[in-house]
């Protein structure tokens, strides 16, 4: 069986590309400190706890498994988190990235599918975003994503690291299976909140800002389901092994929703009120984004099954009912 190092296999995204590896025939490998993570979610191949700072274990890691390839989820993702702690995003994610590249590239371990973000483009008003849109990013966590999209691209002409880079939107939904699901501590993210206000586990939610450049003044953004974006991710690897070179694609589903247009959502897939307030703008938000993805449909062939808002959110219900980790 092949290896594949999976780095943050115990978070959100990286649990369940362990499971999609690991449904096409590959070995997932999980790394992770489990700061974020869950050793619960781990379920699919095997565990190696550690912190991509810590260049002696990595190394270790790499030779005890001499993976075929990396892909690489683990990493600081809140925006309010990075407005406020923006040398943590700088350490934690470049830092960590950059011993991550020059480890695999010691190893001869030259086929990389990396986990860049949306964020990394910054406000563009009203442009849809595809690949070559420029990236203007609003805060730290975009910022460091798209420094390590250019370690890559240095690394990639000094030592052929090929890479697949994903850029993603806002990913939402669960494991159908309810297997693994979405379990932050603290949660931060819509659509999990949203859940928690419906069956009473937080007073409600407050939503940030009413006063954008919207219909109906809120933020607008792109949900895809994790299920389809861990999907890409094995397209990804394979565009890699058939020896196509290095590529950014974009992970979205071309169609926008807004905050409330979420909340109207839910109230119909669960059926309960949504209990919220309005409050202000969350400082490194930007209005909207939305995806051109054409890319990934025509090179990878890649097409979202399980995107519609309503699958996303009961998919994510029926978790958030049934499913948690315990640390
Ligand atoms: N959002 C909100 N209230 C919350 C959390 C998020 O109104 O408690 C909004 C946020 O401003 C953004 C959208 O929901 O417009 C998605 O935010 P999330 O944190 O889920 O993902 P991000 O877009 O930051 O990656």
């Amino acid at each position: 069986m092949t290896n594949i190092l999976v780095t943050g296999g115990a978070g959100y995204i990286g649990s369940h590309a362990c499971k999609a590896l690991a449904r096409a025939g590959y070995t997932p490998v999980t790394y992770d400190n489990l700061i974020t993570g869950w050793q619960d979610a781990v379920k699919f191949g095997p565990f190696e706890q550690g912190d991509l700072l810590d260049q002696v274990r990595l190394k270790e890691v790499f030779a005890k498994y001499q993976p075929a390839a990396v892909m690489h989820f683990a990493a600081l993702s809140q925006v309010g988190e990075a407005m406020s702690q923006p040398g943590r995003y700088w350490r934690n994610n470049v830092t960590g990235s950059l011993n991550l590249i020059e480890a695999a590239v010691d190893a001869g371990c030259l086929n990389f599918v990396f986990s860049s973000t949306c964020a990394t483009y910054g406000d563009h008003d009203n442009v849809v975003l595809d690949e070559n849109t420029p990236q203007e990013p609003l805060n730290a966590y975009g910022a460091s994503k798209r420094a390590i999209e250019e370690i890559l691209r240095d690394f990639e002409a000094a030592h052929e690291l090929n890479h697949v880079i994903f850029r993603y939107f806002n990913v939402a939904g669960a494991d159908p299976d309810g297997e693994v699901g979405e379990f932050h501590r603290p949660e931060t993210h819509l659509v999990p909140l949203m859940l928690d206000a419906i069956d009473g586990k937080r007073d409600g939610l407050t939503v940030f800002g009413t006063d954008y450049d919207t219909p109906d003044g809120t933020c607008i953004r792109d949900y895809v389901h994790v299920c389809d974006l861990v999907d890409a991710h094995v397209l990804g690897l394979n565009w890699l092994e058939q020896g196509k070179g290095s590529r950014v694609f974009n992970l979205g589903t071309g169609s926008g929703f807004s905050v409330m247009e979420v909340i109207d959502h839910s109230k119909a897939v669960t059926n309960r009120e949504v209990p919220y307030s309005i409050g202000p703008r969350r400082a490194g938000d930007c209005t909207k984004l939305v995806s051109g993805s054409v890319r990934a449909n025509k090179e990878l062939g890649w097409t979202p099954k399980r995107s519609t808002l309503e699958t996303m959110i009961s998919d994510a219900w029926r978790w958030h009912q049934n499913g948690h980790y315990e640390k």
